[in-house]
């Protein structure tokens, strides 16, 4: 059974703004700017007790809080903070994937230091992140990421939650579909028209009738739902792949944009890899949005893709609905997982690992 761990920081950037900047404290602060097409990168407690939230276009959590303080975004001093966090996590365990700035999953099955048990580590973990950057995590401790992730949502800010192994299917059964990862507004309305509210709704439902009706993710609620997730966390180190990316002057929401940019930054790490000639397994996408909210998307196979193949597997991990609603600032691909020794290929499987992270 493995012991995970997942970190979420509170309110993250405007909680930076208010530690750095004390007269900001207890008040509504969101971080972004006041142009006409800004949106809330991140909304301080107060902030949200007035409904607003990251994402939210700023002239409407203006509208619902007149008194809004808006502060500009300060991403080397989040990098920062960031790293220090990271720092913390590794002195814990090597099996570190960030998936953002304030978010990351730890695998601690075999801690290098620390209690005996996850939960009293995610406690140290959250008083180390408190003693040396004055700033508030929440922890969701249980044994798979798909829980942990849960978790860490469950009692913010501040929070600390536990899923145990015995308790995932009752715990999964009671919780609201939305709150399951990986299901957005989208998803969510598209569940209640089939009358699935909660978690016993959605188990209830066979495997085929979940693929019918959500493609591949079908499968994935399948087993979510019954507590089953065997993805490994995943560290990446830099030296370990190879990849390139870009930011744009004007956010992108037209897919036809999106797809044409993306092959720039797939031909220009392309030439990276074969500059060094290094083929990788896994194929990453990064994607950031408007509100710089960031997630990844990686596909693996069992032999390292060829150009062609690439190229389209990247393209398919594309969230075509999202791009339209959010418009996306900085396009990344990266290639990892590079084999190790030459092997005959045995018979062809293709995993699908679907992460995402933001604010
Ligand atoms: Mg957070």
């Amino acid at each position: 059974m493995r012991k995970i761990i997942h970190i979420d920081m509170d309110s993250f950037f405007a909680s930076v703004e208010q530690r750095d900047f004390p007269q900001y404290r207890g008040k509504p602060v969101a971080v972004g700017h006041r142009g006409p097409r800004s949106v809330v990168a991140a909304a301080s407690y107060e902030a949200r007790k007035y409904g607003v939230h990251s994402a939210m276009p700023m002239t409407a959590a203006l509208r619902k809080c007149p008194e809004l303080i808006v502060m500009p975004h300060r991403f080397e001093v989040y990098k920062k903070v960031s790293a220090s966090i990271r720092d913390i996590f590794y002195e814990y365990t090597e099996l570190v994937e960030p998936l953002s700035l304030d978010e990351a999953y730890l695998d601690v099955t075999h801690p290098k230091k620390g209690p005996p048990s996850a939960s009293l580590i995610a406690m140290e973990i959250k008083n180390e992140i408190r003693n040396r950057e004055n700033l508030v995590a929440s922890a969701g401790v249980s044994f798979n990421k798909f829980l942990a992730k849960i978790a860490s949502d469950m009692d913010k800010p501040d929070g600390f939650y536990l899923i145990k192994p015995e308790e995932a299917e009752q715990f999964l059964e009671e919780l609201e579909i939305k709150k399951f990862f990986g299901v957005g507004e989208k998803t969510a309305q598209k569940m209640h028209r089939l009358n699935i509210f909660k978690g016993r709704d959605l188990k209830a439902l066979p495997r085929y009738r979940l693929v019918s009706n959500f493609g591949k993710a079908g499968n994935y609620f399948y087993d979510v739902v019954r507590g089953i997730d065997n993805r490994p966390v995943v560290s990446y180190q830099e030296s370990k792949s190879i990849g390139a990316e870009r930011t744009y002057d004007t956010d992108l929401y037209e897919l036809e944009q999106v797809e044409a940019r993306l092959s720039e930054v797939m031909d220009i790490m392309w030439r990276r890899c074969e500059a060094k000639k290094k083929f990788g397994k896994t194929a990453t996408l990064k994607l950031r949005f408007s509100d710089f909210s960031t997630i990844t998307r990686s596909k693996s196979q069992q032999d390292p893709f060829v150009y062609q193949e690439m190229k389209e597997v990247v393209r398919e991990l594309l969230p075509v609905q999202r791009i339209q609603q959010q418009g996306v600032r900085l396009l990344g691909v990266t290639m990892s997982n590079f084999p190790v020794e030459k092997k005959k290929p045995a018979s062809r499987q293709i995993e699908i690992d679907f992460e995402s992270g933001a604010e």
